[in-house]
């Protein structure tokens, strides 16, 4: 059976102008089995969001090639990336990216609406998912009336809502104090795991570290483990 992510020799360049930047460089890796979480740390301007982008399918390598769930990112149109982006892959950012007019419920039933998911069984899933992070309370409330960490608790469950295979988080504990950001990864930890998916995530906090099955070091876009 193929892994669950490979990355081989992935190279990043941006050129604007004349300026070439290169923020990844024939960085190797590979997730085998699904329900394990890889930390991402390094310092500022290393490639992490870089990557994220690459293997979240919202950017492509200059060379190199990925593959998630079976299937080779590098070869596929745009078409077929938005596809793959909407069903497999589930993101969660630094600043939580939630639509300020609608409610949590609302929020987390979007991407299966995008998907042309039944809005029925869209309100079953959102409900439940809103209830796995404690937040079932609060499903008809706006972002606006919520709590930095229960809007990333929301953004959570929203990335959740395709059953995607992977869910990639940026910095997402950038924008919360230290506790709540401790308690809003291990949620989502638990979470990606109960369900039998896997999660990267990109941050600088060390702490994190200690609750990931994998760590990946990366400096001057390249993995110093
Ligand atoms: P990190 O997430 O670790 O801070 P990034 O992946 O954002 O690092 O950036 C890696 C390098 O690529 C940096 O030198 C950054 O300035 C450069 N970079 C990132 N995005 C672009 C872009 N769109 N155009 C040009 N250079 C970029």
């Amino acid at each position: 059976m193929s892994n669950m992510l490979e990355l081989h020799d992935v190279w990043k360049e941006y050129r604007n102008g004349g300026n070439s930047v290169l923020a990844l460089r024939g960085v190797s890796f590979s997730m085998e089995e699904p329900g394990k979480m890889i930390v991402v740390l390094g310092p500022s301007g290393s490639g992490k969001t870089t990557l994220l982008s690459i293997i979240g399918a919202l950017d492509r390598p200059s060379r190199g090639q990925v593959t998630l769930a079976g299937q080779d990112l590098t070869t596929m149109n745009q078409g077929q990336l938005t596809k793959l982006r909407c069903r497999k892959v589930g993101f969660v950012f630094q600043t939580f990216n939630l639509i300020p007019n609608l409610t949590a419920l609302e929020n987390v039933m979007l991407p299966m609406e995008f998907a042309g998911v039944d809005s029925k069984d869209a309100t079953h899933r959102a409900v439940g998912l809103l209830e796995q992070v404690r937040l079932a309370h609060r499903a008809s409330h706006t972002p606006g009336r919520l709590s930095g960490g229960e809007q990333q608790r929301v953004a959570i469950a929203r990335a959740l809502a395709n059953s995607p295979e992977l869910v990639l988080a940026d910095e997402p504990t950038g924008n919360l104090d230290s506790s709540t950001g401790e308690e809003v990864v291990a949620l989502l930890r638990d979470l990606v795991k109960r369900e039998g998916k896997s999660l990267i995530v990109v941050t600088h906090d060390d702490r994190l570290a200690s609750i990931a099955d994998m760590r990946i070091q990366i400096r001057d876009g390249q993995i110093t483990f």
